[in-house]
Protein backbone atom coordinates (compact mmCIF):
# COMPACT_ATOMS: atom_id res chain seq x y z
CA UNK A 1 0.00 0.00 0.00
CA UNK A 2 1.59 3.16 -0.94
CA UNK A 3 1.51 6.12 1.68
CA UNK A 4 0.11 9.75 0.11
CA UNK A 5 3.29 11.38 -1.69
CA UNK A 6 3.66 14.61 0.51
CA UNK A 7 4.89 17.46 -1.88
CA UNK A 8 6.94 20.59 -0.96
CA UNK A 9 8.61 23.32 -2.32
CA UNK A 10 11.70 25.01 -1.31
CA UNK A 11 14.05 27.05 -3.51
CA UNK A 12 12.36 27.11 -6.86
CA UNK A 13 12.34 23.16 -6.18
CA UNK A 14 9.16 20.74 -5.54
CA UNK A 15 10.13 17.88 -3.67
CA UNK A 16 7.91 14.83 -3.46
CA UNK A 17 8.34 12.05 -0.68
CA UNK A 18 6.66 9.62 0.61
CA UNK A 19 6.44 9.41 3.94
CA UNK A 20 7.68 6.59 5.93
CA UNK A 21 10.19 5.59 2.98
CA UNK A 22 13.54 7.28 4.21
CA UNK A 23 13.25 4.35 6.87
CA UNK A 24 14.07 2.27 4.57
CA UNK A 25 16.67 3.44 2.70
CA UNK A 26 15.06 3.85 -0.13
CA UNK A 27 16.07 6.61 -1.97
CA UNK A 28 16.78 6.02 -5.68
CA UNK A 29 19.61 7.20 -7.43
CA UNK A 30 19.18 9.85 -10.25
CA UNK A 31 15.66 11.39 -9.01
CA UNK A 32 16.24 14.82 -10.12
CA UNK A 33 14.33 17.38 -13.08
CA UNK A 34 15.68 15.24 -16.04
CA UNK A 35 15.37 11.64 -14.12
CA UNK A 36 13.24 9.60 -12.09
CA UNK A 37 10.89 11.85 -11.30
CA UNK A 38 9.35 13.58 -14.08
CA UNK A 39 6.81 12.02 -14.54
CA UNK A 40 5.20 12.05 -11.43
CA UNK A 41 3.73 15.42 -12.26
CA UNK A 42 0.78 12.83 -12.21
CA UNK A 43 1.52 11.11 -9.21
CA UNK A 44 -0.86 10.66 -6.72
CA UNK A 45 -1.62 14.47 -5.26
CA UNK A 46 -0.48 16.29 -8.40
CA UNK A 47 -3.16 15.16 -10.37
CA UNK A 48 -4.16 18.92 -11.59
CA UNK A 49 -2.77 19.45 -15.59
CA UNK A 50 -0.69 22.28 -15.54
CA UNK A 51 2.36 21.42 -13.69
CA UNK A 52 3.08 20.16 -16.99
CA UNK A 53 4.31 22.83 -19.64
CA UNK A 54 1.88 25.09 -20.73
CA UNK A 55 -0.52 23.69 -23.57
CA UNK A 56 0.40 20.25 -22.68
CA UNK A 57 -1.05 19.22 -19.71
CA UNK A 58 -4.54 20.27 -20.36
CA UNK A 59 -7.46 18.19 -21.97
CA UNK A 60 -7.83 19.02 -25.12
CA UNK A 61 -4.32 18.85 -26.87
CA UNK A 62 -4.30 22.36 -26.54
CA UNK A 63 -0.12 21.82 -27.45
CA UNK A 64 1.49 24.78 -28.67
CA UNK A 65 2.89 24.61 -32.30
CA UNK A 66 6.45 23.26 -31.57
CA UNK A 67 6.56 21.21 -34.89
CA UNK A 68 6.50 24.27 -37.39
CA UNK A 69 9.54 23.99 -39.20
CA UNK A 70 12.38 26.47 -37.33
CA UNK A 71 10.65 25.85 -34.16
CA UNK A 72 13.42 26.00 -31.41
CA UNK A 73 12.00 26.21 -27.76
CA UNK A 74 14.58 23.78 -26.39
CA UNK A 75 13.92 21.58 -23.40
CA UNK A 76 9.96 20.99 -23.19
CA UNK A 77 9.21 20.74 -19.75
CA UNK A 78 12.25 22.59 -18.57
CA UNK A 79 12.21 24.74 -15.86
CA UNK A 80 12.56 27.51 -18.42
CA UNK A 81 9.40 27.09 -19.47
CA UNK A 82 7.78 27.41 -15.99
CA UNK A 83 7.28 24.08 -15.09
CA UNK A 84 8.65 23.55 -11.16
CA UNK A 85 11.90 21.00 -11.21
CA UNK A 86 10.73 18.08 -9.31
CA UNK A 87 13.12 16.12 -6.92
CA UNK A 88 12.74 13.20 -5.12
CA UNK A 89 13.92 12.28 -1.98
CA UNK A 90 12.25 9.05 -1.72
CA UNK A 91 10.45 6.59 -3.90
CA UNK A 92 8.72 3.47 -2.83
CA UNK A 93 10.14 0.12 -4.45
CA UNK A 94 5.81 -0.31 -5.93
CA UNK A 95 5.19 1.36 -9.18
CA UNK A 96 4.14 5.32 -8.69
CA UNK A 97 0.87 4.41 -9.42
CA UNK A 98 -0.13 7.27 -12.28
CA UNK A 99 -3.68 8.13 -12.11
CA UNK A 100 -3.94 10.93 -14.74
CA UNK A 101 -3.10 10.71 -18.63
CA UNK A 102 0.44 11.49 -19.28
CA UNK A 103 -1.01 12.71 -22.75
CA UNK A 104 -3.87 15.01 -21.49
CA UNK A 105 -4.08 15.20 -18.14
CA UNK A 106 -7.43 13.57 -17.62
CA UNK A 107 -8.18 11.23 -14.68
CA UNK A 108 -7.55 7.52 -15.65
CA UNK A 109 -10.83 5.33 -14.70
CA UNK A 110 -10.85 2.49 -17.11
CA UNK A 111 -8.57 -0.50 -16.65
CA UNK A 112 -7.67 -2.24 -19.83
CA UNK A 113 -5.92 -4.68 -18.01
CA UNK A 114 -4.37 -5.22 -14.42
CA UNK A 115 -1.51 -7.98 -15.00
CA UNK A 116 -0.57 -7.46 -11.71
CA UNK A 117 2.73 -7.45 -9.80
CA UNK A 118 5.27 -8.83 -12.09
CA UNK A 119 9.18 -8.68 -12.20
CA UNK A 120 10.78 -6.69 -14.79
CA UNK A 121 11.02 -8.64 -18.15
CA UNK A 122 14.14 -7.18 -19.60
CA UNK A 123 16.56 -8.88 -17.97
CA UNK A 124 18.27 -12.47 -17.27
CA UNK A 125 19.17 -12.68 -14.02
CA UNK A 126 22.93 -14.95 -12.75
CA UNK A 127 22.38 -17.83 -10.87
CA UNK A 128 21.93 -17.06 -7.24
CA UNK A 129 21.08 -13.89 -7.03
CA UNK A 130 17.80 -12.89 -4.99
CA UNK A 131 14.72 -12.65 -5.67
CA UNK A 132 13.70 -10.17 -8.57
CA UNK A 133 11.72 -6.77 -7.45
CA UNK A 134 8.18 -6.32 -8.68
CA UNK A 135 5.78 -3.87 -10.28
CA UNK A 136 2.09 -3.39 -10.82
CA UNK A 137 1.37 -3.67 -14.32
CA UNK A 138 -1.44 -1.79 -14.72
CA UNK A 139 -2.83 -0.45 -18.43
CA UNK A 140 -5.44 2.01 -18.36
CA UNK A 141 -7.63 3.61 -21.10
CA UNK A 142 -8.08 7.37 -20.78
CA UNK A 143 -11.90 8.29 -21.97
CA UNK A 144 -10.78 11.40 -22.73
CA UNK A 145 -7.93 11.11 -25.57
CA UNK A 146 -8.25 7.42 -25.82
CA UNK A 147 -4.28 6.72 -24.74
CA UNK A 148 -3.74 3.27 -23.65
CA UNK A 149 -1.08 3.42 -21.06
CA UNK A 150 0.75 1.83 -17.89
CA UNK A 151 2.64 3.81 -14.98
CA UNK A 152 6.25 4.52 -14.11
CA UNK A 153 8.40 2.71 -12.44
CA UNK A 154 11.59 4.30 -10.68
CA UNK A 155 14.90 3.29 -12.79
CA UNK A 156 13.14 1.46 -15.50
CA UNK A 157 14.52 2.11 -18.83
CA UNK A 158 14.25 0.50 -22.41
CA UNK A 159 16.85 -2.05 -22.56
CA UNK A 160 18.83 -2.24 -25.39
CA UNK A 161 21.43 -3.68 -26.80
CA UNK A 162 23.40 -6.89 -26.14
CA UNK A 163 24.38 -8.71 -22.69
CA UNK A 164 21.75 -9.85 -20.45
CA UNK A 165 19.40 -7.64 -21.77
CA UNK A 166 16.56 -10.22 -23.37
CA UNK A 167 15.02 -7.22 -25.37
CA UNK A 168 13.46 -8.24 -28.81
CA UNK A 169 14.87 -6.64 -31.82
CA UNK A 170 12.37 -4.32 -33.27
CA UNK A 171 14.98 -3.64 -36.33
CA UNK A 172 13.44 -4.30 -39.55
CA UNK A 173 15.36 -6.47 -41.65
CA UNK A 174 14.85 -8.92 -44.59
CA UNK A 175 12.32 -8.57 -47.66
CA UNK A 176 10.20 -6.15 -45.37
CA UNK A 177 13.40 -3.83 -45.08
CA UNK A 178 13.85 -4.07 -48.95
CA UNK A 179 10.53 -3.22 -49.56
CA UNK A 180 9.95 -0.63 -47.20
CA UNK A 181 13.32 0.86 -48.32
CA UNK A 182 11.57 0.71 -51.98
CA UNK A 183 8.54 2.22 -50.98
CA UNK A 184 10.20 5.23 -49.47
CA UNK A 185 13.05 5.76 -51.98
CA UNK A 186 10.42 5.96 -54.85
CA UNK A 187 8.17 8.66 -52.41
CA UNK A 188 11.41 10.69 -51.39
CA UNK A 189 13.73 10.29 -54.72
CA UNK A 190 16.54 10.83 -52.32
CA UNK A 191 19.81 12.00 -53.76
CA UNK A 192 23.55 12.38 -52.94
CA UNK A 193 22.49 15.77 -50.90
CA UNK A 194 19.73 14.10 -48.83
CA UNK A 195 19.94 13.03 -45.49
CA UNK A 196 18.20 9.69 -43.55
CA UNK A 197 18.16 9.64 -40.15
CA UNK A 198 16.92 6.81 -37.45
CA UNK A 199 16.04 7.39 -33.97
CA UNK A 200 16.71 4.67 -31.97
CA UNK A 201 18.43 2.28 -34.54
CA UNK A 202 18.99 -0.34 -32.77
CA UNK A 203 19.02 -2.70 -36.36
CA UNK A 204 19.01 0.26 -38.69
CA UNK A 205 18.41 -2.37 -41.73
CA UNK A 206 16.96 0.66 -43.63
CA UNK A 207 19.90 3.26 -42.66
CA UNK A 208 22.09 0.40 -44.39
CA UNK A 209 20.04 0.23 -47.41
CA UNK A 210 20.21 3.93 -47.97
CA UNK A 211 23.62 4.38 -47.12
CA UNK A 212 24.58 1.54 -49.62
CA UNK A 213 22.69 3.72 -52.30
CA UNK A 214 25.54 6.77 -51.64
CA UNK A 215 22.98 8.46 -49.35
CA UNK A 216 24.21 10.33 -46.54
CA UNK A 217 22.94 8.73 -42.80
CA UNK A 218 23.17 9.29 -39.46
CA UNK A 219 21.54 6.80 -36.29
CA UNK A 220 20.07 8.31 -33.09
CA UNK A 221 20.31 6.31 -29.88
CA UNK A 222 21.97 2.90 -29.16
CA UNK A 223 24.79 1.49 -30.72
CA UNK A 224 24.57 -1.82 -32.18
CA UNK A 225 24.01 -2.98 -35.28
CA UNK A 226 24.78 -0.04 -37.21
CA UNK A 227 27.47 1.17 -35.66
CA UNK A 228 29.00 -1.81 -36.42
CA UNK A 229 27.94 -1.37 -39.95
CA UNK A 230 29.36 1.79 -39.77
CA UNK A 231 26.45 3.88 -39.94
CA UNK A 232 27.32 7.05 -38.15
CA UNK A 233 25.86 7.74 -34.78
CA UNK A 234 24.64 10.06 -32.14
CA UNK A 235 24.49 8.67 -28.87
CA UNK A 236 22.63 10.25 -25.77
CA UNK A 237 19.01 11.11 -24.89
CA UNK A 238 16.68 12.11 -28.04
CA UNK A 239 14.11 15.14 -27.21
CA UNK A 240 13.64 18.43 -27.84
CA UNK A 241 16.81 20.03 -26.66
CA UNK A 242 18.74 17.35 -28.33
CA UNK A 243 17.08 17.51 -31.44
CA UNK A 244 18.02 21.08 -31.68
CA UNK A 245 21.91 20.46 -31.67
CA UNK A 246 21.78 17.65 -34.27
CA UNK A 247 19.96 20.18 -36.64
CA UNK A 248 23.26 22.46 -36.00
CA UNK A 249 25.42 19.45 -36.41
CA UNK A 250 24.08 17.34 -39.23
CA UNK A 251 21.16 19.36 -40.89
CA UNK A 252 17.60 18.54 -41.05
CA UNK A 253 16.70 15.49 -42.37
CA UNK A 254 14.49 14.47 -46.06
CA UNK A 255 13.65 11.10 -44.05
CA UNK A 256 13.31 10.16 -40.72
CA UNK A 257 12.86 6.86 -39.19
CA UNK A 258 11.36 5.42 -35.95
CA UNK A 259 10.67 2.49 -35.46
CA UNK A 260 9.45 1.07 -32.24
CA UNK A 261 10.79 4.30 -30.28
CA UNK A 262 7.44 7.04 -29.31
CA UNK A 263 5.71 3.99 -27.19
CA UNK A 264 9.18 4.05 -24.86
CA UNK A 265 9.25 7.68 -24.66
CA UNK A 266 7.96 9.15 -21.17
CA UNK A 267 7.38 11.87 -23.10
CA UNK A 268 5.18 11.49 -26.22
CA UNK A 269 4.89 15.22 -26.91
CA UNK A 270 8.38 15.94 -26.75
CA UNK A 271 9.84 12.95 -28.47
CA UNK A 272 7.17 14.04 -31.25
CA UNK A 273 8.25 17.55 -30.99
CA UNK A 274 12.03 16.41 -31.55
CA UNK A 275 11.41 14.50 -34.92
CA UNK A 276 9.78 17.52 -35.66
CA UNK A 277 12.24 19.51 -35.22
CA UNK A 278 14.86 17.34 -37.35
CA UNK A 279 12.40 17.22 -40.55
CA UNK A 280 13.21 18.77 -43.42
CA UNK A 281 9.85 21.22 -44.76
CA UNK A 282 8.76 18.56 -47.01
CA UNK A 283 10.54 15.87 -45.62
CA UNK A 284 8.66 12.65 -44.61
CA UNK A 285 9.08 10.86 -41.08
CA UNK A 286 8.13 7.02 -40.61
CA UNK A 287 6.75 5.68 -37.86
CA UNK A 288 6.45 2.29 -36.83
CA UNK A 289 4.55 1.10 -33.05
CA UNK A 290 3.40 -2.00 -32.25
CA UNK A 291 -0.16 -1.62 -33.46
CA UNK A 292 -3.08 -1.48 -30.23
CA UNK A 293 -5.78 -3.07 -32.34
CA UNK A 294 -3.21 -6.05 -32.81
CA UNK A 295 -2.57 -6.30 -29.17
CA UNK A 296 -6.72 -6.40 -28.75
CA UNK A 297 -7.46 -8.73 -31.42
CA UNK A 298 -5.03 -11.84 -30.65
CA UNK A 299 -4.87 -10.92 -26.78
CA UNK A 300 -1.60 -10.29 -26.35
CA UNK A 301 -0.97 -9.67 -23.10
CA UNK A 302 2.66 -11.13 -23.47
CA UNK A 303 3.33 -7.52 -25.02
CA UNK A 304 2.87 -5.20 -22.08
CA UNK A 305 6.27 -4.20 -20.39
CA UNK A 306 6.57 -1.56 -17.52
CA UNK A 307 9.20 0.11 -20.12
CA UNK A 308 6.65 0.44 -22.56
CA UNK A 309 4.78 3.30 -21.37
CA UNK A 310 2.37 3.75 -24.20
CA UNK A 311 0.31 1.20 -26.62
CA UNK A 312 -0.57 3.33 -29.62
CA UNK A 313 -3.54 3.64 -32.16
CA UNK A 314 -3.79 5.64 -35.29
CA UNK A 315 -5.79 7.94 -33.95
CA UNK A 316 -3.59 8.49 -30.64
CA UNK A 317 -0.98 9.08 -32.90
CA UNK A 318 -2.91 11.77 -35.33
CA UNK A 319 -3.31 13.94 -32.23
CA UNK A 320 0.11 13.68 -30.97
CA UNK A 321 1.45 14.94 -34.19
CA UNK A 322 -1.18 17.25 -35.17
CA UNK A 323 0.08 18.57 -31.57
CA UNK A 324 3.64 19.49 -32.78
CA UNK A 325 3.01 20.39 -36.32
CA UNK A 326 2.40 17.20 -37.90
CA UNK A 327 0.04 15.46 -40.04
CA UNK A 328 -0.14 11.51 -41.10
CA UNK A 329 -0.65 11.27 -44.59
CA UNK A 330 0.00 7.29 -45.06
CA UNK A 331 -1.00 4.40 -42.86
CA UNK A 332 -0.68 0.91 -42.96
CA UNK A 333 -1.15 -2.39 -40.76
CA UNK A 334 2.25 -4.62 -41.07
CA UNK A 335 2.84 -8.58 -39.89
CA UNK A 336 5.94 -7.18 -37.83
CA UNK A 337 6.06 -7.94 -34.12
CA UNK A 338 2.63 -9.27 -33.59
CA UNK A 339 0.52 -6.53 -35.63
CA UNK A 340 2.29 -3.34 -36.37
CA UNK A 341 1.13 0.35 -37.27
CA UNK A 342 3.50 1.86 -39.84
CA UNK A 343 2.49 5.66 -40.26
CA UNK A 344 3.90 8.44 -42.95
CA UNK A 345 3.98 11.61 -41.75
CA UNK A 346 4.77 15.17 -42.89
CA UNK A 347 4.91 18.94 -41.94
CA UNK A 348 1.13 20.36 -41.71
CA UNK A 349 2.25 22.32 -44.83
CA UNK A 350 3.80 19.24 -46.69
CA UNK A 351 3.01 18.88 -50.05
CA UNK A 352 2.32 14.78 -49.60
CA UNK A 353 -1.58 13.89 -50.47
CA UNK A 354 -3.41 12.09 -47.91
CA UNK A 355 -3.41 8.30 -49.12
CA UNK A 356 -6.25 5.65 -48.65
CA UNK A 357 -4.41 3.79 -45.96
CA UNK A 358 -5.06 6.53 -43.32
CA UNK A 359 -8.84 6.13 -43.56
CA UNK A 360 -8.71 2.30 -44.16
CA UNK A 361 -6.82 2.22 -39.83
CA UNK A 362 -9.23 4.87 -38.54
CA UNK A 363 -11.86 2.31 -40.25
CA UNK A 364 -10.38 -0.52 -38.38
CA UNK A 365 -9.65 0.63 -35.24
CA UNK A 366 -13.49 2.43 -35.01
CA UNK A 367 -14.67 -1.20 -35.84
CA UNK A 368 -12.52 -2.85 -33.04
CA UNK A 369 -13.47 -0.62 -30.18
CA UNK A 370 -15.93 -3.23 -28.55
CA UNK A 371 -12.67 -5.18 -27.85
CA UNK A 372 -11.69 -3.17 -25.14
CA UNK A 373 -14.46 -4.63 -23.00
CA UNK A 374 -14.19 -7.61 -21.26
CA UNK A 375 -10.04 -7.15 -22.36
CA UNK A 376 -8.77 -8.47 -19.46
CA UNK A 377 -11.71 -11.69 -18.85
CA UNK A 378 -10.53 -12.61 -22.47
CA UNK A 379 -6.73 -12.48 -21.22
CA UNK A 380 -7.47 -14.36 -17.99
CA UNK A 381 -9.12 -17.00 -19.65
CA UNK A 382 -6.03 -17.13 -22.46
CA UNK A 383 -3.58 -17.51 -18.83
CA UNK A 384 -5.66 -20.50 -17.54
CA UNK A 385 -5.91 -22.23 -20.45
CA UNK A 386 -1.76 -22.28 -21.33
CA UNK A 387 -1.02 -22.68 -17.75
CA UNK A 388 -3.24 -25.90 -17.38
CA UNK A 389 -1.90 -26.99 -20.86
CA UNK A 390 1.37 -26.83 -19.45
CA UNK A 391 0.82 -28.19 -15.95
CA UNK A 392 -0.67 -31.18 -17.87
CA UNK A 393 1.99 -31.95 -20.63
CA UNK A 394 4.35 -31.91 -17.06
CA UNK A 395 2.11 -34.45 -14.93
CA UNK A 396 1.97 -36.27 -18.02
CA UNK A 397 5.85 -37.10 -18.11
CA UNK A 398 6.51 -35.04 -20.83
CA UNK A 399 9.57 -33.16 -20.97
CA UNK A 400 9.11 -29.43 -22.14
CA UNK A 401 11.33 -26.69 -23.13
CA UNK A 402 10.56 -23.41 -24.05
CA UNK A 403 12.80 -21.09 -27.21
CA UNK A 404 12.88 -17.70 -27.15
CA UNK A 405 14.54 -16.03 -23.82
CA UNK A 406 13.38 -12.52 -24.99
CA UNK A 407 10.78 -10.10 -23.06
CA UNK A 408 7.72 -11.57 -24.81
CA UNK A 409 8.61 -14.95 -23.31
CA UNK A 410 9.48 -13.57 -19.70
CA UNK A 411 6.03 -11.96 -19.86
CA UNK A 412 4.33 -14.88 -20.85
CA UNK A 413 5.59 -17.45 -18.53
CA UNK A 414 5.29 -14.69 -15.36
CA UNK A 415 1.68 -13.84 -16.26
CA UNK A 416 0.92 -17.63 -16.54
CA UNK A 417 2.74 -18.49 -13.11
CA UNK A 418 4.88 -21.24 -15.08
CA UNK A 419 8.08 -22.37 -13.05
CA UNK A 420 10.87 -25.16 -13.96
CA UNK A 421 8.50 -27.44 -13.00
CA UNK A 422 6.75 -27.25 -16.47
CA UNK A 423 9.04 -25.55 -18.55
CA UNK A 424 12.71 -27.32 -17.37
CA UNK A 425 14.54 -24.81 -19.43
CA UNK A 426 14.53 -21.78 -22.17
CA UNK A 427 16.75 -22.17 -25.39
CA UNK A 428 18.22 -19.40 -26.83
CA UNK A 429 21.17 -18.74 -29.26
CA UNK A 430 22.67 -15.77 -28.25
CA UNK A 431 25.33 -17.02 -25.94
CA UNK A 432 25.30 -13.83 -23.78
CA UNK A 433 22.11 -15.69 -22.21
CA UNK A 434 23.13 -18.88 -21.77
CA UNK A 435 23.88 -19.77 -17.59
CA UNK A 436 21.34 -16.86 -16.37
CA UNK A 437 17.70 -17.37 -15.61
CA UNK A 438 14.77 -16.02 -16.69
CA UNK A 439 13.20 -13.40 -14.61
CA UNK A 440 10.55 -14.21 -12.13
CA UNK A 441 10.06 -17.61 -13.71
CA UNK A 442 13.86 -18.71 -12.56
CA UNK A 443 14.03 -21.01 -15.64
CA UNK A 444 17.42 -21.92 -16.94
CA UNK A 445 18.64 -20.20 -20.30
CA UNK A 446 20.55 -22.89 -22.05
CA UNK A 447 22.39 -22.72 -25.49
CA UNK A 448 20.01 -24.22 -28.10
CA UNK A 449 23.00 -26.54 -28.92
CA UNK A 450 22.35 -28.96 -25.52
CA UNK A 451 18.35 -29.09 -26.44
CA UNK A 452 19.32 -30.36 -29.77
CA UNK A 453 21.19 -32.64 -28.13
CA UNK A 454 18.48 -33.78 -26.01
CA UNK A 455 15.67 -33.73 -27.65
CA UNK A 456 12.49 -32.92 -25.31
CA UNK A 457 8.94 -33.99 -25.66
CA UNK A 458 7.64 -30.54 -26.49
CA UNK A 459 9.15 -27.27 -27.28
CA UNK A 460 7.26 -24.01 -26.76
CA UNK A 461 8.46 -21.10 -29.13
CA UNK A 462 7.81 -18.03 -26.88
CA UNK A 463 8.48 -15.57 -29.66
CA UNK A 464 5.74 -16.84 -31.87
CA UNK A 465 5.50 -13.16 -33.86
CA UNK A 466 8.78 -14.23 -35.05
CA UNK A 467 7.86 -18.31 -35.99
CA UNK A 468 8.94 -18.00 -39.70
CA UNK A 469 12.25 -17.06 -38.55
CA UNK A 470 12.79 -19.67 -35.62
CA UNK A 471 10.88 -22.62 -36.99
CA UNK A 472 13.96 -23.68 -39.38
CA UNK A 473 16.50 -23.94 -36.18
CA UNK A 474 13.95 -26.38 -34.71
CA UNK A 475 13.62 -28.42 -37.75
CA UNK A 476 15.76 -30.83 -36.13
CA UNK A 477 14.01 -31.33 -33.63
CA UNK A 478 10.46 -32.44 -34.98
CA UNK A 479 12.30 -34.93 -37.26
CA UNK A 480 13.64 -36.41 -33.73
CA UNK A 481 9.97 -36.42 -32.95
CA UNK A 482 9.44 -33.47 -30.57
CA UNK A 483 6.11 -31.44 -30.80
CA UNK A 484 6.31 -27.60 -31.45
CA UNK A 485 4.39 -25.38 -29.71
CA UNK A 486 3.26 -21.59 -29.52
CA UNK A 487 1.08 -20.63 -27.33
CA UNK A 488 -0.15 -17.24 -28.29
CA UNK A 489 -2.40 -15.87 -30.20
CA UNK A 490 -3.61 -19.36 -29.42
CA UNK A 491 -2.34 -22.59 -28.20
CA UNK A 492 -1.62 -24.58 -31.37
CA UNK A 493 0.80 -27.06 -32.67
CA UNK A 494 3.07 -26.09 -35.32
ZN1 LIG B 1 -5.62 11.28 -22.13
Amino acid sequence: MLNTPVATEAGGCLTLTVPGLEALGATAPGTTAAGLMEPDLTAPGFGAPGLRAPGFGAPGFGAPDLGAPGFGTPGLGAPGLGAPVLTATAVTPAILVETTCRLCGARLHRTLIDLGSLPLAGHAVPVGSVDDPRYQLHARVCDTCSLVQVGNVPGVEPISGRGSGLSEDFGIGGPDARRWFEGLRKRLRPDAGSLVIEVGCNDSGLLRQFQASGIRVLGIGVPGNAAEAGVPIELGPFNAETAMQVAVRHGCADLVIATDVLPRAHDLFDLAAALACILRPNGVLTLQVPHLLAVLQNGQFDAFRHDTHTYLSLQVLEHVLRSVGLRAFDAERVADHGGSLRVQACHLAGPHAVRPGVKAVRLAERSGEALYAGFGDRVAAARDEIGEFLRTRGSAGRRVVGYGAATRGAMLLNCCGITEREIVAIADADPARHGRLMPGSRIPIVALESVLADPPHDVMILPWPNLAQVLPKLMPLRQLGTQLWTLLPRIARV
